[in-house]
């Protein structure tokens, strides 16, 4: 896999699963056709699949490395969880690709979750005698405050909102705090001069961006403030997953707006190979470049 350095700091991903999901009707409510044929035409030929219609989508979690810490995050969909198709993957490459990073669980120091959906705190947790338990001993777990209080509220409501409460709540985040092993932060947290927390609400109630710093360089991993390429094009297209569309259409333009043409990679969750990339301004509009 292919590794990205900035100054002192290499990151890698683990990939859980990838390949063609869900057609842009499916997933944008917003979604226009006629608009979205020409988008995809000038889209780079990875994200999307002509065949099937639908758009290339990739689970992963990434390995970030400082010369003090090494660094998971989000945390894809992990093992025995239960979660009805299409959300039951094989959790065998995920496991393959933390062994094959060199990882043994205890190596891991720190956790960041973008936000607490199903697939970014999986592997959180493991099953273990019939518990859930953090699957990374010595880790410190960083959840936004809010995000946590606000799964735990809707979860003892019993509400049934898209990506996570429920069980994802009780398996992987609960235990987490309830183990001791949970940091819940604020929006000005920061880790160490190289981590600190961009909040981006809207995607879920206290969705965080996370960025990295080394060496005069920057790299932001946006968790789910974009699910494709295709919202660079078209910002206001929010998804069916969203807490609040409107605002996660707010929350996606100002950080497009901001980043845009100043060199700092842009580090997905959803997006396939090559994944990186770096973002350009176009008008009201923006690309999506990769760093190949
Ligand atoms: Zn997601």
């Amino acid at each position: 896999m292919k590794k990205l350095s900035i100054g002192d700091v290499s990151i890698t991903r683990i990939i859980e699963r990838d390949g063609p999901w869900r057609t842009p009707r499916e997933m944008f409510p917003a979604y226009d056709p006629i608009i979205g044929k020409h988008h995809i035409a000038e889209l780079d030929s990875e994200v999307f699949d002509p065949a099937s219609g639908r758009m290339v989508i990739t689970y992963q979690t990434y390995i970030v490395r400082t010369p003090r810490y090494t660094v998971l995050i989000d945390t894809c969909t992990g093992e025995d969880k239960g979660h009805p198709p299409p959300m039951d993957f094989p959790k065998q490459p995920w496991l393959d690709g933390f062994a094959a990073a060199g990882l043994r669980f205890e190596d891991i120091d720190y956790v960041f979750c973008t936000h607490l959906h199903i697939d970014h705190c999986g592997w959180n947790t493991v099953l273990r005698n019939g518990r859930w338990v953090p699957t990374f001993p010595k880790a410190k777990y960083i959840f936004h405050k809010s995000e946590y209080a606000a799964w735990e509220e809707s979860t003892k409501r019993g509400e049934n909102r898209a990506g996570g409460g429920g069980n994802v709540f009780h398996y992987n985040c609960q235990p987490v705090v309830e183990a001791g092993q949970a940091l819940l932060v604020d929006d000005g947290y920061q880790l160490d001069n190289t981590f600190w927390l961009q909040p981006t609400a809207g995607h879920s109630p206290n969705h965080c961006c996370v960025n990295i710093r080394s060496g005069g360089q920057q790299a932001v991993v946006i968790g789910d403030l974009m699910h494709h390429a295709l919202q660079c094009r078209e910002p206001d297209w929010s998804t069916i997953f969203d807490w609040d569309p409107a605002q996660a259409a707010r929350a996606r333009r100002k950080f497009l707006t901001e980043i845009a043409g100043t060199g700092r990679y842009v580090l997905p969750i959803h997006f396939p190979q090559p994944t990186t990339g770096l973002i350009e301004p176009d008008g009201v509009r923006f690309r999506y470049k990769f760093v190949r």
